[in-house]
Parts: structure tokens; C-alpha cells; sequence
């Protein structure tokens, strides 16, 4: 994306990898919420189906935060469950 931080060269690339330590992916997510003016929509491609793919930091958002991210949409989509009453 045009103008994405993680391209800038204000930290290695690698350090929005899967197998950066947890300091550089600390800021690395840091830098995507404070200085990128991509976020939304990096966010919103992490978060959907094409971004099950994409590891590491996206959208200031860790791997494990995007998976209950998703949990939490299917849950909601779902509705609550039915509760039989005698
Ligand atoms: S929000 Fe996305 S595009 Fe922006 S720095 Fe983070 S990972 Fe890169």
C-alpha cells in the first residue's frame, strides 16, 4: 500500500513478521496504530477472508487478536444460541 509504514524503513520489515521477537512486533504495532495512514484498510483486508493468510502484525493487530477478532464476528453473525425451554 502506497505510504504504509511498515515500508518506510522506520523499523526492518521483518519485524511485522511471524517470527519477529515480541519487542520488535511490540513495535511494530505500535508504529501501524500511531503512524500509518493505511491502517483501516490494511486492517480491514487482515481481517477478512483473503488476510486468514497474512502473519505476524497487520492492521495493528497480532496474529492471535485477528483470530478473536474473527471468533468473536462468527459468534455475533450466529446469533446467541437457542436455549430449549422445557
Ligand atoms: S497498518 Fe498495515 S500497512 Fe500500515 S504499517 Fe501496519 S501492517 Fe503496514
Amino acid at each position: 500500500m502506497d505510504g504504509a509504514a511498515c515500508s518506510s524503513g522506520i523499523l526492518p520489515a521483518e519485524a511485522w513478521d511471524t517470527g519477529a521477537s515480541k519487542e520488535d512486533q511490540a513495535l511494530a504495532r505500535a508504529i501501524c496504530r500511531a503512524a500509518c495512514p493505511c491502517l483501516r484498510q490494511c486492517r480491514q483486508y487482515a481481517l477478512g477472508p483473503s488476510g486468514v493468510s497474512v502473519g505476524g502484525i497487520a492492521g495493528g493487530l497480532s496474529e492471535g487478536e485477528r483470530q478473536v477478532i474473527r471468533r468473536n464476528r462468527k459468534q455475533a453473525a450466529g446469533g446467541l444460541p437457542c436455549i430449549k425451554r422445557p
